[in-house]
């Protein structure tokens, strides 16, 4: 029976064990909020942002995609009300001197609060309810004022002077590099409105409390796609966009019952909608996945009034002149994938063995096959050499002749590959092959000459 209760820790570990997330630095000791991919999780992550590439750009005549950099001109941030307002609130335990969101001390407790808050406002409901407010590190009660501290990450980018000047800020959100870009963008692509730019980054942010894996990291990479509309339109697009983005996330194989809508009820002052997909994570429970906002005319405008630069968009057919709306959707691809992972995670028990296994959509599996000589003798290590030799151009494959072939079918099962091709000592002289799929272990035996056709219609994208 597969048993799907899994806890944070079963994913840590797996993940661990088998290579797809290490801490960052780790023979150091580590280093708060900052996690390195191994091979396999390179792999997953790599699928998981191809996957998004190609729903939020290939399959769409209506998105173009940019890479911008990571460094800006300082004044973006100012401009964009970063440099202000990019802030959470912090208090500090007065005994232990753990510094805590103060937003998400009142939620422990049943207290609705959010970042979006002024810093009097959450200042004074977090005065109401400290006492009741224990220290996650100390179990004392006893904390500071609220204090909002910003996000922003600087850089000593073009400073040799070690004078104070201008922080140049390691970006907080990749979105603020397409709406520098949108006049490059429509001026070159000749894009009529509506459209979107995608593109998918590193962001940084100095996050108080990082503790929740890689939900919650100082350093992260973001899928932003921002879709520039008439101030008419803006609405029926963001239906449009919440539609697509949830059944995007359906379509990697992500479980309904884990997914669902939240309402923003404290929008920022722009903002004209705001919702967020939450997963439900082993052990943390209900957590934002993906953000879609419909933010008005808010970011053209700043960053029109703080450049200089004209950034209005002259409609021909209407013959009005105006400010494009923008609607967003924007995913973490660390929580895109935790929850991939947590969703595909299974344990069950094969003749009375219990078995890990990874039953992750084929087309996003870190290997999609595995070639396994049945033994470590030169024949068939040679035969199974050119079985990998002949598919590797098409799939990622794998070869493995470490340890018994029981072994190797858990370690493939544990990393969710969805195919293990053996090559036996009938190989040698039927010039067939076992193949064994990953959820079912049903076996069949397929000839070598046919193996690349076979395998062309599993992985039909
Ligand atoms: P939260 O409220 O959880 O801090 P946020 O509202 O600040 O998130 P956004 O600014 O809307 O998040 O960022 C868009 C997306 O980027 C989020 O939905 C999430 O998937 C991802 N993201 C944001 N902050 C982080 C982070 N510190 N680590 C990993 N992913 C993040």
């Amino acid at each position: 029976m597969p048993d799907n209760n899994r806890t944070i820790d079963d994913i840590v570990s797996l993940a661990k064990r088998r290579g797809f997330v290490f801490p960052s630095s780790e023979i150091y000791g580590g280093f708060a909020g900052v996690y390195d991919y191994g091979p396999y999780g390179t792999e997953l992550a790599h699928n998981l942002k191809s996957a998004w590439w190609r729903q939020m750009v290939g399959e769409r005549s209506d998105i173009v995609g940019l890479n911008s950099a990571i460094f800006m001109n300082p004044k973006v941030w100012q401009s964009s009300g970063h440099t202000a307002g990019f802030s959470d609130p912090l208090v500090e335990c007065k005994r232990c001197h753990a510094r805590e969101r103060a937003d998400h001390l009142l939620e422990s407790i049943s207290v609705f609060a959010d970042e979006k808050m002024s810093e009097e406002e959450i200042g004074r409901l977090f005065e109401s309810h400290k006492k009741d407010i224990v220290c996650g590190t100390c179990g004392e009660s006893d904390f500071t004022g609220v204090k909002l501290f910003n996000l922003l990450v600087s850089s000593n980018l073009g400073n040799f002077t070690g004078e104070k000047k201008d922080d140049v800020y390691l970006r907080g959100e990749t979105a603020q590099g397409i709406y520098v870009n949108f006049k490059n963008v429509s001026d070159t692509m000749h894009m009529k409105l509506p459209f979107g730019i995608a593109q998918i980054g590193k962001a940084f942010r100095n996050e108080i409390t990082p503790r929740q894996y890689i939900l919650r990291t100082r350093e992260f990479e973001q899928m932003e796609m921002q879709y520039f509309t008439s101030p008419e339109t803006d609405m029926d697009e963001f239906e449009k966009l919440k539609e697509y983005r949830f059944n995007a996330l359906l379509s990697l194989g992500l479980k309904k019952e884990n997914l669902r809508w939240k309402k923003h009820d404290n929008l920022v002052f722009y903002a004209k909608e705001a919702f967020d997909i939450e997963y439900n994570y082993p052990s943390f429970g209900w957590k934002e996945l993906e953000g879609i906002h419909a933010r008005g005319d808010y970011d053209l405008s700043v960053h029109q009034n703080g450049s200089g630069a004209d950034l209005s968009y002259f409609d021909e057919e209407s013959g009005k002149r105006f400010i494009p709306h923008v609607v967003e959707s924007s995913i973490g691809v660390g929580r895109l994938f935790l929850a991939i992972l947590s969703d595909a995670y299974v344990e069950e028990e094969v003749r009375g063995e219990k078995r890990i296994v990874l039953k992750l959509d084929k087309r996003l599996a870190p290997v999609r096959i595995a070639i396994l000589p049945l033994s470590k003798k030169e024949e068939l290590i040679r035969g199974a050499m050119g079985v990998y030799k002949k598919l590797k151009s098409a799939h990622m494959c794998a070869y493995d002749d470490t340890q018994s072939i029981g072994k190797r079918y858990r370690r493939q099962d544990e990393i969710g590959t969805p195919y293990c091709i053996t090559y036996d000592f009938d190989s040698i002289n039927d010039f067939a092959v076992t193949v064994r799929e990953r959820d079912s272990m049903a076996q069949e035996r397929v000839k070598i000459d046919e193996l690349e056709e076979y395998f062309r219609e599993k992985f039909v994208p």
